[in-house]
């Protein structure tokens, strides 16, 4: 008796893209169904196939590993699971083969599968506590409970992207509504008729049709131990709360381990050993999928989630209350081209190994990803979650649009690292262990290594206020959990031409910058060449009247003294005249450095012109000026100038005028010293005459 409508089969077949077993998986089907095939022919056959032998011998090895002999001849490996096991092994790894991707973007193959094989170790290993139920049969079971979304997905692409965008996780059921009334069926209708097709028991297809109908599965209406595929159904429940924990993370995990707890109540389990059966479960799924070559991530025990979820079980997000698990869904975007089922890879994402333990086939290089066209030249983006499958996820998919990604596990990891490598864009989740993705914003804010990094941040809390909240916090943008890939893709490329903007506006910015300096630097050079004479390097004439009138302005206000002292070379037509003019060069610089060296730092020695000179003296008196013009007048005198043009020295005759109240101007001062110079020179020269105050 047919469980199913055959005419849904007919409709899902006839588009071609029905995700089916092809080549020795088929054939082994086929002969699986014969009584009287032999285990030798199974393996004869089997063997045609190196990739399906290697699988069906690894799992062989995983079940049960302590307890059994490790069996190495597939005839053995046969022996052991028996025809019918590997008949549906075989099913299971050919269609995993053929569908890691296919035709429907928002649909996420790869965590489909992810979670598929999760809920094919818990539904193995919660059936081996049921005893009743086979362990091999619950593992097929489990990694092709929600074949049906695969299916619809791939057959009706377009349609199922439509669906899932409506869906949003949202609850099973109302997954079940969007199809209905888009396609006319379900995708549990689709799951019953394809393993009705592939001649799954039954009991199987019972399961598969009401693993989420959950008002029979956790209610008090427990089905009798006889009603095999209720049974199973309620394993299968149990087994996809358990997937559920290995792949979500945040507050909607909380509620998935209270549920799963709830579930191995309702099958009649303590909750000690259930809670310890699940840590096997998390070893098993790791193991296989490293024999599958399908991700799997590092997952807390359950004692540590049930802590957890119990502590926070007040604070969880009504939202999530009404949410159901996620499978697969707008979050994230399938890769369009089949990829090679090659080796596992042991990859570890992240900063450190503890990050996340990943079983995963090599990274697509940008060349072969599909998912989005590579933006050139990428961006540095530092990843900071505590999932450890969205990092693995994460960090593959930005890796194909071109992006180098960095890893942190936790808030304060993140600020080190953001401080320590500086990228153009943090992706952060919203809770994070130690520093939230809030706080951690506002101090990469307040400094000015990271002041500017374009900050998104992944969270479940898209209300108004929760938003606002995060704006103000200095967020640039936020993605909303679950992540819809291509949002996010197309989210990035806006990010990336703010960064990119933002970045050649600080370029001009230091470009002006370093001009302005290059032209402030040329200003300061012209003005200090304007002021200086270039013969000597001393001030020019300029300059020393400048700083005469600066020190009479100060005199004038503070009342303290002040002199000028006019010099003038004696004879020194005479050193031009004898020597060249080249000598005579020589001469006024030798001179001017030796005047300069008998002066105080704060008085001013000052090319006035030809072979004359200026000196203002701050705070000198007629004492002072006695002093002060003779110590000058004989450091010239014992200059002794020895240079290829001249070989000698030369006097200065000085004339000093000393600051008094008959003063009214800085020209009456020079004049007087103009004066006493003249009086210095007709005393002989070699003289310093000093013209001194007016005694009131
Ligand atoms: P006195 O003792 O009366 O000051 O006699 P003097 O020869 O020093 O005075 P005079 O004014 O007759 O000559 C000054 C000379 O200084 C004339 C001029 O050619 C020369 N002179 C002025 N500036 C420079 C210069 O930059 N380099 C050289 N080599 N000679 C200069
Ligand atoms: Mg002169
Ligand atoms: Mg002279």
């Amino acid at each position: 008796m047919s469980l199913t409508d055959n005419s849904i089969l007919a409709e899902l077949k006839a588009s071609g893209n029905l995700p089916s077993p092809t080549g020795i998986a088929l054939t082994i089907l086929e002969m699986a169904r014969d009584p009287l095939v032999s285990t030798d022919e199974l393996a004869n056959v089997l063997q045609g196939d190196p990739a399906l032998t290697g699988q069906i011998l690894k799992y062989a090895n995983s079940a049960d590993s302590g307890a059994r002999v490790h069996v190495i001849a597939l005839r053995d490996a046969l022996i052991r699971l028996g025809l019918a096991q590997v008949r549906q092994l075989c099913l299971s790894f050919s269609i995993l083969a053929n569908a890691r991707s296919g035709p429907c973007a928002a649909f996420d193959y790869e965590r489909y599968w992810t979670r598929s094989l999760a809920m094919a170790v818990s539904c193995q290993s919660i059936s081996r506590l049921v005893r009743s139920l086979n362990p091999d049969e619950g593992f097929t079971c489990g990694l092709l409970a929600h074949i049906g979304r695969l299916a619809m997905a791939s057959v009706y692409p377009d349609d199922y992207a439509e669906i899932l965008a409506r869906w949003n996780h949202g609850a099973p059921e109302e997954l079940a509504e969007f199809e209905k009334s888009m396609t006319g069926l379900t995708h549990t209708d689709a799951a019953a008729a394809i393993l009705e097709d592939w001649r799954l028991p039954p009991h199987v297809i019972t399961a598969a049709r009401c693993q989420e109908d959950g008002s029979w599965i956790t209610g008090a209406a427990v089905p009798p131990s006889s009603d095999r595929g209720r049974q199973l159904g309620r394993v299968l429940h149990a087994a996809g709360l358990a997937a559920d924990i290995c792949v979500e993370n945040g507050p909607r995990r909380h509620l998935m381990v209270l549920g799963f707890l709830k579930a191995g109540l309702s099958l009649g389990f303590e909750e000690m050993p259930w809670i310890s059966m699940y840590d096997e479960i998390l070893a098993e799924w790791e193991r296989m999928g490293g024999v599958l070559d399908i991700v799997t991530a590092h997952v807390p025990s359950l004692e540590t989630l049930v802590q957890k979820a119990r502590a926070q079980g007040e604070v969880i997000d009504d939202r999530a209350r009404t949410r159901g698990p996620a499978t697969s869904g707008p979050a994230m975007t399938a890769p369009r081209r089949p990829r090679a089922s090659g080796p596992a890879v042991a990859a570890t994402v992240g900063p450190d190994t503890q990050a996340v333990t990943a079983s995963a086939t090599p990274v697509q290089d940008a060349a072969t990803a599909t998912a989005e066209p590579a933006q050139e030249p990428g961006l540095d983006i530092l990843i900071a979650t505590d999932s450890a499958i969205e990092m693995t996820v994460l960090t593959r998919k930005l890796t194909q649009l071109g992006h180098r990604i960095t890893c942190a596990t936790d808030g304060r990891q993140a600020l080190e690292m953001a401080l320590k490598t500086a990228p153009q864009l943090i992706l952060s989740d919203w809770m994070l262990p130690k520093l939230d993705g809030l706080e951690l914003c506002r101090m990469l804010r307040s400094s000015p290594q990271t002041q500017g990094v374009y900050y998104i941040i992944n969270t479940s809390n898209d209300t108004g206020a929760e938003l606002v909240e995060g704006f103000e916090a200095g967020i640039n943008d936020y993605v909303v959990k679950p992540l819809n890939h291509r949002i996010l893709a197309a989210r990035l490329r806006g990010a990336s031409q703010v960064i990119r903007l933002r970045e050649q506006s600080l370029r001009d910015r230091e470009e002006m910058r370093r001009q302005l300096s290059h032209i402030n630097k040329l200003n300061r050079k012209l003005e200090s060449l304007a002021m200086e004479d270039q013969l000597t390097g001393l001030p020019n004439r300029r300059a020393g009247l400048e700083f005469l009138d600066e020190t009479w302005s100060r005199a004038t206000r503070t009342g303290e003294s002040m002199l000028v002292m006019l010099l003038d070379i004696d004879h020194f037509k005479k050193v031009n005249d004898t020597w060249g003019h080249d000598a005579g060069d020589v001469v006024l610089q030798r001179t001017a450095t030796a005047m300069r060296g008998a002066v105080r730092d704060y008085d001013k020695v000052s090319r006035y012109g030809g072979e004359e000179f200026l000196v203002v003296c701050p705070g000198a008196d007629v004492q002072f000026a006695h002093d002060i013009g003779n110590r000058i007048r004989e450091s010239v005198e014992k200059n002794r100038i020895e240079s290829a043009v001249f070989t000698g020295s030369v006097t200065i005759s000085i004339g000093v005028s000393v600051r008094g109240p008959e003063h009214q101007s800085t020209r009456e001062l020079l004049r007087e010293a103009d004066e006493a110079l003249y009086a210095a020179k007709d005393a002989g020269r070699n003289k310093v005459c000093i013209q001194a105050p007016v005694e009131p």
